[in-house]
């Protein structure tokens, strides 16, 4: 059956675009997570038409598709599907920026597009829109992350909520278009998202019922002015007060980016590596260690970053705001614009002399983090999953699957009071310490009413007795935050049964869904279904 149905799918697309040797599947399979499915051949289309044909075809033969975009998913599973035994189809080659309307502020986009192209097709073209780049880097799919219900942490950074306008192939290969879009000669299809009638887009998001093959989103139009907002703390047990300033500057809308609360280990991890030689070879790290580093690199317990975007009265406006509010909960709280960069880039000598710190390798951090407020992606987050490995992450195209990294994100979303993140930290932190990990915390907030807690469980996947206790630390902290109410906003491909195989009549909805519009369940089996 599959060697005929690869033979229709030759026909149909062309033998270049049909891969079925090891060697051109090998790269499908790298994870930094420890799952590895069979993957039985991979497509590459070039047109909606391409995928309608692929859709037919798998009917027809009964064939599992898993559509990915850019299918570097790090963390979750990267290109690996859900089950064994399917065919991926990968819509990296359909990666036309199809329109960008100035006036309006958007761009309609297929899958394939990266954040690093369309950061350099806004930049070139003079647009004077930006984008919201997530911290995955300049090689990964704006349109995967959004149907993964990704965020990044500028006002447009929760991704999903910025889509106006979506195209999708059905499973019975029909092109389905939401907003206005099903309807001829359309105006407003990426300028009002709800169209008219049921809203259907998010069906389409963490789910397995179409492939989408564009979307139009939202873009935002570079402010008259822009200052980045770092601030931290000593003290480990700061965090409670400094929690209740954020959420009241977010709700009160003095802030509309999202704040990152960062904890110092996370804060170490993208700047070094694991001091195996401070450690005497151990882990987990000890705290005093990370403590005494965190000192030496001028990093607090808590590390704060948020921006502000407007006119510059309203930034001047909000930075009196944010001082007086933050004054008593923070020791240290700096704003940075884009010509203060420029001055101390250029000047790094004499600041270095004048503030007792090491200039060159603060800029290392900050200029690129700087950089993904204003828009622009970058790799900086990478550096983080080598932090156990024994290996360096490599000047640039930094790929962590590919390198063999170990990382395994742990999502879950926290309400923004003190005793939820207090209660939260309280589970997590004896079963890392279990399983011989350090939790490297980060808090952003992606309302102003919820973090996000991403938690990196970093290890060294070329030792198996360390990646047989990652796997152990994960199961545990699902389990455990799953019990007390902190369901992550996102799976892994590892544990979508867990998250669907209870009794419950929000995924039996689903799976009626799923019956009506994928009778014959080729579409990503598994993918946040039973
Ligand atoms: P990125 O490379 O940006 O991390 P991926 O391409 O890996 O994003 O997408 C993440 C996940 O979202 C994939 O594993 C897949 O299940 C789903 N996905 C991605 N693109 C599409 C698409 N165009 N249609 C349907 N599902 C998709």
């Amino acid at each position: 059956m599959l060697q005929e149905a690869i033979k229709a799918f030759e026909e149909a697309i062309g033998r270049e675009y049909t891969l079925t040797s090891d060697a051109q599947l090998e790269r499908y399979h790298y994870s930094t997570i420890p799952v590895l499915r069979v993957i039985d051949a991979v497509l590459l289309p070039n047109s909606v038409r391409d995928v309608q044909e692929i859709v037919k075809i798998a009917n027809d033969f009964k064939i599992s598709l898993y559509p990915i975009s850019t299918g570097n998913n790090w963390g979750y599973g990267s290109a690996n599907p859900v089950r064994g035994h399917n065919v991926i189809v990968d819509l990296s080659r359909m990666n036309r920026i199809i329109e960008v309307n100035r006036e309006l502020a958007y761009a309609v986009i297929e899958p394939g597009v990266t954040q690093h192209q369309l950061y350099e097709y806004l930049h070139k073209h003079r647009t004077g829109l930006m984008m919201d780049p997530t911290g995955s880097g300049p090689s990964c799919s704006v349109l995967g992350n959004t149907v993964e219900r990704g965020y990044g942490i500028s006002p447009y950074g929760d991704h999903f909520a910025y889509v106006s306008g979506m195209e999708v192939v059905l499973a019975n290969g029909e092109v389905l278009r939401t907003s206005f879009g099903h309807y001829e000669n359309a105006k407003a299809t990426h300028t009002f998202k709800w169209g008219v009638g049921p809203y259907l887009d998010g069906i389409f998001t963490q789910s397995n019922f179409g492939i989408v093959t564009k979307i139009g989103i939202w873009l935002m139009p570079e402010p008259e002015h822009f200052e980045a907002c770092y601030f931290s703390c000593d003290n480990e047990s700061d965090l409670g007060p400094l929690i209740d300033a954020v959420r009241w500057l977010l709700l009160n809308n003095v802030i509309r980016s999202s704040v990152n609360l960062v904890h110092r280990n996370r804060v170490l991890t993208m700047l070094s590596r694991y001091p195996w030689k401070e450690m005497s070879g151990k882990a987990p790290l000890d705290d005093e260690v990370s403590k005494s580093i965190a000192r030496t690199k001028k990093v607090g317990a808590w590390n704060g970053v948020g921006a502000l975007y407007g006119t510059k009265e309203e930034v001047r406006a909000a930075k009196k705001v944010i001082r007086r509010t933050l004054r008593g909960e923070v020791a240290r709280l700096n704003f940075v614009s884009d010509k203060a960069l420029l001055l101390l880039e250029r000047f790094q000598g004499l600041f270095g002399l004048l503030l007792g710190m090491n200039i060159p390798e603060m800029l290392r951090v900050l200029k690129p983090s700087h950089g993904i407020l204003r828009g622009k992606p970058s790799e900086v987050s990478l550096a983080s999953p080598y932090w156990r490995a024994k290996k360096t992450p490599p000047a640039k195209d930094i790929n962590p699957a590919k390198d063999n990294c170990g990382l395994i994100w742990f999502s879950p979303v926290v309400p923004m009071t003190r005793e939820n993140a207090e209660e939260f930290i309280s589970i997590i932190q004896p079963i890392f310490a279990r399983h011989g990990f350090e939790p490297c915390i980060t808090f952003t907030t992606v309302t102003p009413r919820a973090f996000d807690c991403t938690l990196p469980i970093l290890y060294d996947k070329d030792d198996p007795d360390e990646t047989k206790r990652a796997n152990a630390c994960y199961e545990e902290l699902l389990s455990e935050c799953m019990k007390a109410g902190y369901i992550p906003y996102r799976f892994g491909i590892q544990s979508m049964a867990e998250l669907t195989g209870r009794k419950d009549v929000f995924w039996d909805v689903v799976e009626r869904l799923k019956d009506a519009l994928d009778p014959g369940g080729i579409l990503s089996p598994g993918r946040y279904s039973r």
